[in-house]
């Protein structure tokens, strides 16, 4: 924690109450100093501000010479001081509190240790405010970061489950439809085998790249793990989701990357879809993955969906190629 001590100047112009007050105004103009502190023996006795000159010389106007007078004569006599182990927050709140610009830095036992103005604290407060902006924006990208999967730059499965709950609980207040695609490469193990781990990650780029031009506003793809991937689309029932998904596995098979491992000779995607108005997330991700278990069962590089009994959707089980 910052403390009065980080931010207090060593006390600039200091005087004696006996000091003659032409002197002391003559040092802190050629120190340009806005006050100069009042000791005895290393205590504080007063303060002698601009604000206390103002009034000296505005009485002066009306009565006289002042070449005579002491500092004592004009100075705030106890002004409000602050301990070198406060904080910059109750200092500021100190110098609010009292209406004051200049406060002494004293130690445990009162004696004058230092300085500290208005200035200062306002200048460090400035210093705080942009680190702390620096360190907003740093933990805005940290949380973007956190939320995206580095390779494919889409995002993450926290970042699905999140949102999905989100989607979840608006379908269930309003009673609309959502729906998920679940949808995984297929033969991508011998496809990375044969031709490499960065021939893999490339496709796998190029495989979400041609899904996202397929994909409406308002729908978002996720990395689920490994080589599948999990849209989200609000507001969508099974129809809605077939037509998704199957416009993303055709994007795929129209990229006709060469997979010469793979029966159909380019790498190809099968989907499972479900949707749903009442369902868990977790449940309809599990349905959805039923449907996808058939789809690389009765042959892959299709879409096959799952009907969510439970919300009373009913819709045929989709299958599409
Ligand atoms: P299926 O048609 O049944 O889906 O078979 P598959 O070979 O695609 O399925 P499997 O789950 O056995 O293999 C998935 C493979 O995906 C395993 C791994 O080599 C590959 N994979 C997962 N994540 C990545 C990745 O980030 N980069 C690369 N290059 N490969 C990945
Ligand atoms: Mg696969
Ligand atoms: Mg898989």
């Amino acid at each position: 924690m910052t403390t009065v001590s980080d931010l207090m100047t060593s006390v600039g112009s200091s005087a004696r109450e006996d000091d003659l007050l032409v002197d002391v105004v003559a040092t802190m103009r050629a120190n340009n100093h806005s006050c100069a502190v009042i000791t005895a023996d290393g205590l504080v006795k007063g303060i002698l501000t601009e604000r206390d000159l103002v009034a000296a010389y505005s009485r002066a106007l009306q009565t006289g010479v002042i070449d005579c007078w002491t500092v004592s004569a004009i100075m705030t006599p106890d002004p409000v001081c602050v301990r070198q182990d406060a904080s910059l927050f109750d200092a500021l709140r100190l110098a609010r509190a009292h209406h004051v610009r200049h406060l002494p830095v004293i130690d445990h036992q009162g004696y004058l240790v230092g300085m500290v103005t208005h200035t200062d604290m306002i200048n460090l407060y400035v210093d705080i405010l942009e680190q702390q902006s620096v360190l907003m924006d740093a933990n805005t990208e940290l949380r973007a970061q956190s939320r995206e999967d580095p390779l494919l730059r889409i995002g993450n499965r926290r970042a699905m489950q999140t949102d999905m709950a989100k989607v979840s609980a608006t379908a269930q207040r309003t009673r609309q439809a959502y729906a998920i695609a679940l949808l995984d490469l297929d033969y991508f193990k011998p496809f990375n085998d044969h031709y490499g781990h960065v021939e893999g990650d490339h496709a796998l780029q190029a495989v979400v790249s041609a899904i996202k031009n397929t994909m409406r506003q308002g729908d978002t793809l996720y990395r689920y793990g490994g080589e599948e991937l999990l849209m989200l689309l609000p507001g969508s029932d099974i129809r809605d989701a077939s037509h998704a998904a199957e416009r993303a596995r055709l994007a795929v098979q129209q990229l006709a990357l060469t997979h010469d491992h793979s029966p159909y000779h380019i790498l190809t995607l099968s989907g499972g879809i479900a949707s749903t108005r009442a369902s868990l997330a977790d449940d309809l991700i599990a349905q959805a993955d039923k449907a996808l278990y058939r789809a690389k069962a009765e042959g892959r590089n299709r879409i096959c969906g799952s009907v969510d009994l439970a919300s009373g959707v009913s819709v045929d089980t989709l299958e599409s190629r």
